[in-house]
């Protein structure tokens, strides 16, 4: 498939994932650092699609893979039959012979999941391999420095976890001058020296991107780098753009001038306009504070490679964008407005959204027609 393929008819809209430009991002990233590359894919690849974008980075030469919940390392299982794929979730209760049907190694991030884990491989030679996690600054999971401490020095406890990997997280790596960076380094360093022989990993995108070499360790875990978004406050990304979202016109009107534009009245027209309605709304990830709101523009859409403002709310399914100022004819019925990607950088709709990238991606709706390029 390629990136002009006709929307499907039925679709409002249609969703373009660049497999090659994740590809790209990883051999970046990859080149980047000094340690070894895994690839973070958890939340359906940060809306990409799990096992396609899991494929296409496996091929490409990515060997570990992290997902957040069972149920995702059990699908990506299912299409990489030979890749080290962690659950960064950790171990719910009962879940034990789950991870070892499927070969996924939990990260433990607790001292009960730890003994669950021991307790699991008790009857084993060579226990089942895992990750564990220390935290070092974040307060979300993983154990405490005096609990690494301590089972550091429980060597019968440690060998029954089959630890193939120690990790932690970065609460601010998209700040570089946050004095939090330097703390949880300083710490990791010497969690690391409780744990000589475990490969180590502590950096995110933002850590690989903005903190140096120093974080990289032998493992570096990013995501939303991979998938083109934002891992800066405020900077462009230096990364690919992955993601294209191009939404069908359904009709185009004409609206007089004093009348008002949708759901409770709230754009008034100032001068004969030229109103197109299309078929996304909030029901596919369009957030309803990208809205227009006291007079003031909302989100943007591209037409015929121009910027069109969105009158009014964003509806479940409808939006009404105001081509006037398009040359007569320059679009019509059935063209598209891009409303994320081709022009419109995955960062400025963050901005429009009021959030970040990581969530317009994981909220990007189930209704569209997906068209994959490359891969
Ligand atoms: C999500 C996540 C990552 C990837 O973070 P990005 O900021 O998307 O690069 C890495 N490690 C852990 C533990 C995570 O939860």
């Amino acid at each position: 498939m390629n990136i002009h393929s006709i929307p499907t008819a039925e679709a409002g809209a249609t969703l373009t994932i660049d497999l090659d430009a994740i590809v790209a991002n990883w051999r970046d990233l990859a080149a980047r650092v000094r340690g070894r590359c895994a690839a973070v894919v958890k939340a359906d690849a940060y809306g990409t699609g799990l096992e396609v974008t899991g494929r296409a980075l496996a091929k490409a030469g990515a060997d570990t893979f992290f997902v957040a919940q069972i149920e995702e390392g059990i699908r990506l299982r299912a299409v990489l039959p030979g890749e080290a794929i962690y659950v960064l979730n950790g171990l719910p209760p009962g879940t034990e012979s789950t991870f070892a049907t499927h070969r996924l190694k939990p990260v433990l991030g607790s001292m009960e999941e730890v003994r669950q884990w021991a307790a699991f491989n008790a009857d084993r030679s060579s226990p089942r391999p895992s990750a564990l996690h220390v935290d070092t600054g974040m307060n979300r999971l993983g154990l405490s420095m005096e609990e690494a401490e301590a089972l550091a020095a429980d060597p019968a406890l440690l060998n029954a976890i089959g630890a193939r990997l120690l990790m932690s997280h970065m609460a601010c790596a998209d700040e570089p001058g946050h004095p939090l960076n330097a703390i949880q380094i300083l710490r990791f360093t010497a969690v690391r020296s409780m744990f000589p022989h475990l490969p180590a990993s502590i950096a995110n995108s933002a850590s690989i991107l903005r903190l140096g070499r120093e974080a990289d360790c032998n493992l570096v875990r990013p995501g939303i780098a991979l998938y083109g978004g934002e891992a800066l406050c405020g900077q462009p990304s230096p990364m690919r753009p992955v993601v294209r979202l191009d939404a069908r016109i359904i009709q185009i009107r004409e609206g007089h001038a004093g009348e008002t534009v949708g759901y409770g009245a709230t754009w008034r027209l100032m001068r004969p306009s030229r109103l197109a309605v299309v078929g996304v709304g909030y029901a596919d990830g369009i957030h309803r504070i990208a809205s227009t709101r006291d007079g003031v523009p909302g989100f943007q859409g591209l037409a015929a490679g121009q910027r069109v403002p969105l009158l009014g709310r964003v509806n479940m399914d409808l939006m009404t964008f105001d081509i006037t100022d398009l040359p007569d004819g320059a679009i019509k019925r059935g063209d598209d407005i891009t409303l994320i990607g081709g022009g419109i950088p995955l960062d400025e709709t963050a901005r429009w959204f009021s959030t970040n990238a990581y969530e317009v991606l994981t909220s990007l709706g189930r209704r569209y027609a997906r068209s994959y390029v490359g891969g």
